[in-house]
């Protein structure tokens, strides 16, 4: 037997490596991962790692014994070149050869660049995916004030732009959409996160695009050009305008690819010994009723575990019920279900002292639910949304509703 390979040694990857053996998986298990580390959590790339509260070390997910122990050959800083679907080979830029059986894509994203004049010559201009980046961003960051634009109001920009504030830099975002985390939240949630960074200080500005980046004679970026008019001083810009999935692998191999690599619902691609998951994979929600792609560490990791299932012939969908967190100031959001295409929202709680809750229902059923400092919610709404048990949006409206009480 020639094993499991799996391309991709972050969340995904990893997490698919550990339940395989988790299983009883008793074949080779290699992990090819491009960056020269353990495996890690990205997370706190953009919150604690920022400030300096979370450590390179704190961000491991298995330590270095974890692997040895499992016997997973773990190959790190080794990029995964091309893949060889007649033989059923990976072939790696080092020019070794992994023969598999079975054979994992958790390839990840990488972050959007921004498409204007600028922006791809200039230093000083940021985008942030792995802890390299997150070093580099840190470094700047711990230094003296600077002035700071954050371009695209999405988590990791907002997240970013609260914590360079807590640091004491001067922080503007810019976002092209009429609110922030258009894709993402419901606009009461939205509009309660800017008002927070609004409080904290931050300059907002939506509905703006940026036309240029301009620099000094050194390359240096000095200036973000709004509307092709309006211009702001910047020592530092950070670009947060969303991720494209790493892609190219499967379709050199002529897997089927579209924003993503198409799978089944057991994660399976077009060729039924290749697999895909996590933030590079397209997969059919009954969640969403469609196709969707995922950015989440849960998305990632309960996908990891179909896979593992998978692979060791038991063939099980994937359903579960998509979980997200974010921390911004001193608000926690956590969000169960999915919001988007949403026709009606309920708000409890106390959404100005920063603890409430938007349910959120399409055609009268409840699809997700948005918290803010609230785990009881959040924790009571996944398993609501997972056993189906159905709560309509007048429930949710009557006064002195506890959700507590449809806990079973
Ligand atoms: P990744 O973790 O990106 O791993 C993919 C790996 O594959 C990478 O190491 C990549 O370099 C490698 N790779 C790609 N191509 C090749 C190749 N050809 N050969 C070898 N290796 C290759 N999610 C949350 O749920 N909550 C959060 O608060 C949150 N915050 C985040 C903050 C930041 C700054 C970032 C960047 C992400 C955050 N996420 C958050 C998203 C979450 O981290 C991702 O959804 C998750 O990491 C996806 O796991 P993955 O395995 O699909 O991809």
């Amino acid at each position: 037997p020639r094993g499991v390979v799996v391309i991709g040694a972050g969340q995904g990857g990893l997490d698919t490596a550990a339940a395989l053996r988790a299983r009883g998986y008793r074949g080779r298990i290699t992990l090819v991962g491009d960056e020269p580390v353990l495996p890690y959590q990205r997370p706190p790339l953009s919150k604690g790692f920022l400030t300096g509260d979370t450590s390179g070390a704190d961000l491991e997910l298995r330590p270095r014994a974890f692997f040895a122990a499992q016997d997973i050959d773990l190959v790190s800083g080794t990029r995964a070149a091309r893949i060889d679907r007649e033989r059923r080979t990976v072939l790696l830029e080092t020019g070794a050869t992994l023969p598999y059986d079975s054979l994992v894509l958790a390839t990840g994203a990488r972050p959007r660049t921004l498409p204007v004049p600028g922006a791809g010559s200039l230093s000083g201009v940021l985008t942030l995916r792995g802890l390299a980046d997150a070093e580099g961003l840190r470094k700047r960051l711990t230094g003296p004030p600077r002035r700071l634009v954050v371009v695209g109001a999405g988590f990791i920009g907002l997240e970013v732009a609260a914590t360079a504030r807590k640091l004491g830099h001067e922080v503007t975002v810019v976002e092209a959409q009429s609110r922030a985390l258009a894709r993402a939240l419901t606009p009461a949630m939205s509009s309660r996160l800017v008002a927070e960074h609004l409080g904290a200080g931050v300059r907002v500005l939506l509905g703006r695009e940026v036309t240029a980046l301009w620099g000094s004679a050194a390359g240096r970026v000095e200036v973000v050009e709004l509307d092709g008019a309006e211009r702001v001083a910047a020592d530092l810009v950070v670009v947060g305008i969303g991720v494209l999935p790493n892609t190219e692998l499967a379709s050199l191999a002529e897997l089927q690819v579209g924003d993503g690599i198409v799978v089944d619902a057991h994660l399976r691609t077009d060729d039924p010994d290749v697999y895909a998951l996590g933030d590079c994979a397209r997969f059919p929600s009954p969640h969403a009723g469609r196709h969707i792609r995922l950015e989440s560490v849960q998305n990632a990791s309960d996908q990891a575990k179909v896979v593992a299932a998978g692979i060791c012939g038991d063939r099980v969908p994937y359903t579960a019920v998509p979980w997200f967190w974010s921390e911004q100031y001193g608000l926690r959001l956590q969000i169960a279900g999915l919001t988007a295409g949403h026709d009606e929202t309920v708000t409890t709680g106390d959404p100005d002292g920063g603890r409430f809750s938007v349910f959120c229902f399409r055609r009268g059923r409840l699809t997700g639910v948005e918290s803010v400092n609230r785990p009881a919610d959040h924790g009571i709404a996944r398993r609501l949304l997972a056993s189906g048990t159905e709560l309509t949006a007048d429930e949710v409206r009557q006064p002195g509703f506890d959700l507590k009480t449809h806990a079973r």
